[in-house]
């Protein structure tokens, strides 16, 4: 009897493993259609200054609707375009779309796309990115690419040597996520960044927890010290917009600000929004 429930539950196991297993391999496979059959879209997703409430970036956020699956989640499908290699055309093609759509915004908005770790070692990115300013006329100085801890986790070869050619291009470079990966700290003194982006896990219950009050708190300062601009990721409501303001945040992003929408509504939300945001609300 003992036997024969191991062995149920052993099968159970195996097989709800064998979903996930499958659905990767599917999602690996409708993966390669997305880009020629024009299923990915961006959302944009605006950041406004503190003080002054005026938009001044605007974060790239890709969308997968599926014919047959629906929307399937970034934070599903990019690890998953990582790992076999498909990140590639996916993130080329991010990136060219988004200098092309930012272009037409005003001089003083920028926008930000998001690179992984794969992206950003590829020897190709130093060309993507030029061409894809150049031939949209982008300013470089309005564009800023976003990675994460994880990358610098990964390896540290090469890493100051793009850090360094992409600077000297004139855009921007943003630590996404900050305070979720290991040693920031030594990063910091190690590497060249222009922003730091803290987690919204340290937002969303900033106003309730005082531990999470006073790392916001040192993060805001840390980045002042270190001549780095500073955002805050997911700010819904008013009190963590009011607080993160007093403590000299430089930007805030977040659902009471605007959420990601497509290219058309957002544009109108620019149009809405020409002078500063005065509506808050999630
Ligand atoms: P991220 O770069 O940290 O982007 C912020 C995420 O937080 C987005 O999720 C955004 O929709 C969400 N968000 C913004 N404001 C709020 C808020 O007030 N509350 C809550 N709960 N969430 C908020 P999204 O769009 O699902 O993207 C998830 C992640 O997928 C991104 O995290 C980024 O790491 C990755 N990603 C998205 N687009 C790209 C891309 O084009 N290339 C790469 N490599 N990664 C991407
Ligand atoms: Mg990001
Ligand atoms: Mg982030
Ligand atoms: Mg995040």
């Amino acid at each position: 009897r003992a036997k024969a429930d191991g062995r149920n539950r052993y099968r159970f196991f195996d097989s709800s493993l064998d979903a996930a297993a499958r659905r990767r391999s599917l999602i690996e496979q409708e993966l390669a259609l997305a880009v020629a059959e024009e299923q990915l879209s961006i959302n944009y997703q605006p950041l406004i200054d503190a003080q002054s409430r005026k938009v001044v970036c605007a974060e790239a956020l890709l969308r997968w609707t599926h014919p047959t699956l629906g929307v399937i989640s970034p934070a599903e499908f990019i690890p998953i375009a990582e790992e076999s290699g498909q990140i590639g055309a996916i993130g080329s093609w991010v990136l060219r779309q988004a200098c092309k759509d930012a272009a037409s915004w005003p001089d003083s908005i920028r926008i930000a796309v998001n690179l992984s770790s794969r992206q950003f070692l590829s020897p190709g990115l130093l060309p993507l990115v030029e061409t894809a300013l150049r031939q949209n006329d982008l300013p470089a100085h309005r564009l800023e690419l976003e990675v994460t801890e994880s990358l610098l986790m990964e390896t540290t070869i090469g890493i100051e040597e793009t850090l360094a050619s992409l600077s000297r291009l004139g855009l921007r470079i943003a630590l996404d996520d900050f305070g979720t990966g290991f040693s920031s700290l030594s990063y910091l003194r190690r590497y060249h960044f222009d922003k730091l982006k803290i987690d919204q896990s340290f937002i969303s219950d900033l106003e309730t927890n005082s531990d999470s009050r006073a790392i916001v708190e040192a993060v805001i300062k840390l980045a002042r010290d270190l001549r780095m601009s500073v955002a805050a990721e997911g700010v819904e409501t008013n009190g963590q917009f009011e607080l993160l303001r007093q403590l000299g945040c430089g930007e805030i992003q977040g659902y009471l600000v605007g959420r990601p929408k497509p290219l058309d509504r957002f544009e109108q939300y620019l149009r809405d929004n020409s002078t500063s945001v005065q509506r808050l609300s999630a």
